[in-house]
């Protein structure tokens, strides 16, 4: 009997029964079996009755090949009649023997004749009289008596619940979990241990682990007959009486019942390789075992449960590593909204940034400020972000935004700081002046509103909701150790400021592979001479300027270097165009004319002068650095000189250079000049000798092509995926959020290319760019530093393409370590 032919139950509960556990006789339907049921085939009922003893009492179950894809629901107590009945009023007393057939007529009458609920909810509750009327019901609207013969009824149940699994809905609900359009249905037959008798009896479900939290112990309910109780509910090493938890538990009511139970559950844990939970009935105090399912969890419990199995020898370290599915770490790292909990919805974006948070309102970043300092909760609402909002970001417990995609500023910088983030939710009217936003059923919020973003889902709802704290502990971090023992491929992390360095970590990334320096610079006191730089007149004036910001540089890479012990640190030079450090309100611009002591007019057409009609394609990256080289020329003397302060105190730093935008090697070749002489200099003036490794971000389609002709002249290539998907396909970055749910809904593309790396065109020019560039210079280190660095899907196309690392934002890293591995165990396996 196989899971494929016969379902998981069936399969499960033969294995059992091989074990020796009690569990009552049982027969399995295989799917063609079901099927021909369906389609009218005349099985003998009263044939499978004599599989079991005589005028037994049965109850059918569902058994698809993977649970999750459901099912119709189990019918109890085939087998109820008016002879049964007579019988067991003598066993069990005529109100226990009249509730037993009463729910059974009427789960029949329901399931099976199709009669209408309503009809048979209605009776008395008294289940002797309830009986009589829901018998009456069911002639007068079947128009025929209730079915006494066991066999009819259980042909009948068999007919019905195939008949069910074959209709379309059923079939389309279990298509939208994944299964086949034809996922068979097996049903398992078994004699019910209906746990009434003179001893203790009842019922109920035991595991050995907490679903939520993973901690081992007995979980589970227990409906003793006998106490007359309705339920009991777990306690650390028993089942205890709910309503009464000082009250006697299973273990005071029949001990070796318990005992023999604990020792099924963790017999199944062994034999079964899996942490199942025991649905049993106790009968005159012994225990019967009528399924056994896999324990339900979410993914802090998943984790706990496969590193204990590996643990214990059940099962390989490999095989709990590829237990656990890495986007699931997510909700580990992050707090999430309870999926149990009521909430109120407004409105959707695009889920940016993993994670949930609730506070109130605010429409600017000086408000999202002034609220931290007041240690209040803030949620930051604006149209789009852009680097002067970091500091506002920084400020808020979440980000919500009308525009943008994946790799808008807000997701970007919202998944590197691990703040939640809905985007693009562009059903939401914006009025960030007024302060206000408008939902699509037109409720309107006003700062100081409360909300709840949830950026795993993408949902923004009224006022609080509950929350679920992360929780990331030992089993994690002995999980994420054996990742890294298989894994062949480096994880490193892209961290921009001290605090993203320290979680990356405490996340075990293996370097800094992309610093963008540029929000360096976005501090109020580095804004100003940052400004007078770009608004210098002269190379003196200009020079001047970054003689101030120099030392500011120098800090910043001290610290990191600092924080990362030696390992790499991979530093981009200034990539945005230089419009972006300058005020874009008329306000700012007179606050910048005070500042700079310049004429109003002449700050405005400065200003203007210095706008792009696409700045994205414009004066920026590399072109900067060669139109005005003093900024780069700063920009790596602050490296240098931070190495060699830093590697005084022992850890030996290389640090590495990078440039952004590249598509010509002579580009390359001015910028490579002039950083060797500033090393140069800098030698001559330190004294000391050390080296440093240049490298060029692959960006531009031209870059990948041209890679061949780059190669020879540097060190390293990190491709950054999220310009060169831009450039690819020509797309905007932060404009396709409003497009792109409607692309993805009509199948234009299979997902956004920004989100999962477009494999076959932007993946092509990935491999050109391999290839090319490993065969101009075989010992290259080739990386990707885009957004897709943390995805496991676009990892697997790196890994592949024979890629040294992956870089990816800081609370990334662990889900990138744990595909990574995932994918050498794969390989390994075969
Ligand atoms: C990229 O373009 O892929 C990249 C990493 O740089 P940024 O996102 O800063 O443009
Ligand atoms: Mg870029």
């Amino acid at each position: 009997m196989a899971a494929e032919t016969h379902g998981g139950r069936a399969k499960c509960l033969q294995r059992l029964a091989r074990l020796d556990l009690p569990v009552p006789r049982t027969v399995a339907l295989s799917f063609k079996a079901v099927h021909d049921i369906a389609a009218g085939d005349s099985t003998d009922g009263t044939r499978l009755l004599t599989h079991f003893d005589a005028q037994p009492l049965l109850c059918v179950r569902p058994s698809s090949e993977d649970p999750d894809w459901g099912g119709p629901r189990a019918v109890m107590n085939i087998g109820m009649n008016d002879v049964k009945l007579a019988e067991l009023t003598g066993k069990i007393g005529a109100q226990a023997a009249a509730r037993m057939y009463l729910r059974f007529v009427q789960s029949y009458a329901i399931h099976v004749a199709r009669l209408d609920p309503d009809d048979l909810d209605n009776v008395s509750d008294d289940p002797i009289s309830g009986l009589e009327e829901a018998l009456e019901v069911y002639e007068e609207e079947a128009e025929e008596p209730f079915p006494q013969d066991p066999g009819v009824q259980l042909i009948e149940v068999l007919r019905s619940m195939a008949r069910a699994w074959e209709g379309t809905t059923a079939r389309l609900l279990r298509q939208a979990k994944g299964a086949p359009a034809d996922a068979g249905l097996g049903l398992v037959v078994q004699e019910m241990a209906i746990g009434l008798g003179k001893g203790e009896c009842g019922s109920g479900v035991m595991q050995l682990v907490h679903s939520k939290s993973g901690v081992r112990q007995i979980t589970g309910r227990y409906l003793s007959q006998s106490q007359g109780r309705d339920a009991l509910s777990g306690g650390v090493n028993a089942l205890y009486l709910e309503q009464d938890p000082r009250g006697p538990s299973l273990e005071d009511l029949a001990p070796e019942a318990f005992a023999n139970l604990k020792a099924h559950t963790a017999l199944m844990r062994e034999k079964l390789r899996e942490e199942m939970q025991a649905e049993f009935t106790i009968q005159d105090g012994e225990v019967y075992l009528l399924d056994g399912v896999r324990v339900a969890r979410n993914a802090r419990a998943a984790v706990s449960i496969a590193v204990a199995l590996a643990e214990d020898g059940i099962i390989a370290r490999e095989e709990a590593l590829m237990r656990i599915e890495p986007r699931a770490l997510n909700e580990m790292l992050h707090q999430q909204v309870d999926p149990e909990a009521p909430r109120d919805v407004v409105a959707k974006g695009i889920a940016a940034s993993p994670g949930a948070a609730t506070g109130k309102i605010v429409f600017t970043s000086a408000a999202a400020q002034a609220s931290a300092a007041r240690d209040e909760a803030c949620i930051l609402v604006r149209r789009e972000t852009s680097p002067e909002d970091i500091r506002g970001m920084h400020a808020a417990v979440a980000v919500l935004t009308e525009r943008g995609g994946m790799t808008s500023h807000a997701a970007v910088i919202g998944r590197g700081i691990g703040l939640p983030c809905v985007v693009g939710a562009s059903s939401i009217r914006f009025q960030t002046r007024r302060r206000q936003m408008t939902a699509p059923d037109g409720r309107v919020f006003r700062e100081g509103d409360i909300i709840t973003v949830d950026g795993t889902n993408g949902e923004v709802s009224t006022g609080e909701t509950r929350l679920l704290d992360a929780g990331h502990d030992d089993s994690l971090r002995v999980l994420m150790e054996w990742a890294d023992e298989v894994r062949d491929i480096e994880v490193r992390a892209n961290a921009d400021t001290p605090a993203d360095a320290k979680v990356a970590r405490q996340f075990k990334a293996q370097g800094i592979g992309l610093c963008r320096t540029e929000h360096m610079f976005f501090d109020v006191d580095r804004l100003t001479v940052m400004r007078e730089m770009i608004f210098a007149d002269s190379s003196q004036d200009r020079a001047a300027a970054l003689d101030r910001l120099l030392p500011m540089q120098r800090a910043d890479f001290t610290e990191l270097f600092r924080i990362m012990h030696g390992q790499p640190v991979c530093i981009r030079l200034l990539d945005p165009p230089l419009h972006e450090f300058l005020p874009t309100e008329r306000s700012g611009h007179r606050e910048l004319a005070e500042a700079l002591d310049l004429p109003l007019s002449d700050v405005t057409r400065r200003v203007e002068a210095l706008g792009e009609y696409n700045p994205m394609l414009g004066m920026r990256g590399v072109r900067l650095g060669i139109t005005v080289p003093e900024i780069y020329d700063m920009q790596s003397r602050a490296i240098f000189e931070a190495m060699i302060e830093v590697s005084k105190e022992g850890d030996p730093i290389v640090p590495e250079i990078m440039i952004p935008l590249v598509s010509a090697r002579r580009e390359v070749e001015l910028v490579k000049a002039r950083i060797d002489a500033v090393a140069a200099a800098v030698r001559n003036e330190t004294g000391q000798d050390f080296t440093y490794r240049l490298g060029v971000m692959v960006e531009t389609p031209r870059a990948a092509l041209r890679a061949g002709d780059i190669a020879p002249l540097v060190s390293f290539l990190s491709f950054g995926t999220n310009d060169l998907t831009q450039m690819t396909y020509g797309l905007s970055r932060d404009d396709a959020g409003r497009f792109m749910s409607e692309y993805v809904r009509q199948g234009v593309f299979p997902e956004d290319p920004f989100h999962s790396l477009d494999t076959d065109g932007v993946g092509e020019l990935l491999k050109i760019g391999v290839e090319r560039s490993r065969a101009a210079q075989g010992d290259l280190v080739l990386s990707i530093c885009g957004e897709h660095g943390g995805n496991p899907e676009s990892i697997a196309f790196c890994r592949e393409a024979g890629f040294d690392y992956v870089s990816c934002s800081p609370f990334r890293v662990p889900v990138a370590r744990l595909a990574a591995a995932q994918l050498a165990v794969r390989d390994k396996i075969g």
